[in-house]
């Protein structure tokens, strides 16, 4: 199970409240303070803590929650839809171009699992009918062309490459040519990643952005890092503009904190999420049935 202690925390703390029939104000704030503590236990952001637990106060007492015949039920319910809507409430999904191709942007910094990503979402793509075009953008590390590649090869979906002797943006431009040339519906262009945000790498990003004009960019962040993978999505979201998140390894021994605060920190939702090393391992991210997943 994803979040294991956070669910554990919160399932506990609710079944302390149900336990109790009759709920007082106290038992609710004794119960907000313990949905506290296993949130920020989770790495989740400070700020979305405080306005998390604020905003449920606030429906509870608005409810008249004390006053009905199931207090503690009423209370998870409204944690639950609050969680969720702190997720972004629904599943957002990709934008598509009205005129193929639809252009996807990859972007990320190294080693969050971008060129992997790029080549799950490519199968996942496939299956829903589209014809994807995996493009070999990140001129600066040559195996990284080649591990694209090879994806490709296994999932027998076409790469583009022009080798690392051309511009991305050169190469970014001629992919849209060759996909319109091929029959092919969709790109999706891996970029470079650094080890860390710099200047050089932004301004490539947006270039390429300029240049193709994507129809979504999509920031591909480690949930293992936790609040740095938040950290990275603001950056990039106010320099680029991202249509959405993908966070992979979730899968790892994470404790949900960027998760549960990138949306509301960034206001870019989470569209995918990556569950394992396997080409087959990225799936659609609900916000709803992951709050229900959380709270059992
Ligand atoms: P890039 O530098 O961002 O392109 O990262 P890569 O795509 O090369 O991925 C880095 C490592 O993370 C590889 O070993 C991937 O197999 C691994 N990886 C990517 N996504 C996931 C995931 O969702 N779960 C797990 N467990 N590993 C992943």
């Amino acid at each position: 199970m994803v979040f294991s202690g956070l669910a554990e925390r919160l399932q506990e703390t609710f079944r302390k409240l149900k336990g109790k029939g009759r709920l007082t104000e106290a038992d609710v704030d004794e119960a907000m303070k313990e949905v506290r503590r296993a949130l920020l236990g989770a790495d989740v952001n400070f700020q979305v803590v405080k306005n998390f637990i604020a905003r449920v106060k606030e429906r509870a007492v608005g409810q008249d929650v004390l006053g009905s015949l199931t207090p503690a039920q009423q209370v998870i319910k409204i944690v639950r839809d609050e969680l969720a809507g702190l997720m972004g409430g629904t599943q957002s999904k990709l934008n598509l171009a009205s005129k193929p191709p639809t252009i996807v942007m990859m972007v990320g910094l190294h080693g969050a699992g971008k060129t992997t990503t790029a080549a799950k979402l490519a199968n996942v793509l496939r299956k829903q009918g589209r014809r994807p075009l995996l493009v070999a953008g990140d001129v600066y590390r040559p195996a990284a062309i080649k591990q694209l590649q090879v994806l490709g090869q296994q999932l027998d979906i076409p790469v583009f490459a022009m080798g690392d002797g051309q511009s991305p943006v050169d190469i970014a431009r001629a992919s849209v040519e060759h996909a319109i040339g091929t029959g092919r519906d969709l790109l999706i262009i891996d970029t470079a990643g650094r080890l860390q945000i710099d200047e050089e790498m932004m301004a490539e990003l947006e270039a390429i952005k300029r240049t193709v004009h994507p129809h979504e960019i999509l920031l591909v962040v480690d949930a293992m890092t936790g609040q740095v993978a938040v950290n990275v999505a603001e950056t990039f979201n106010q320099r680029l503009g991202l249509d959405g998140v993908v966070l992979t390894k979730l899968d790892g021994d994470t404790r949900g904190g960027a998760a549960l605060s990138v949306k509301a920190v960034t206001g870019c939702p989470i569209k995918f999420v990556g569950v394992g090393e396997k080409l087959d391992a990225l799936e659609p991210f609900h916000p709803d049935r992951m709050a229900d997943r959380i709270l059992g």
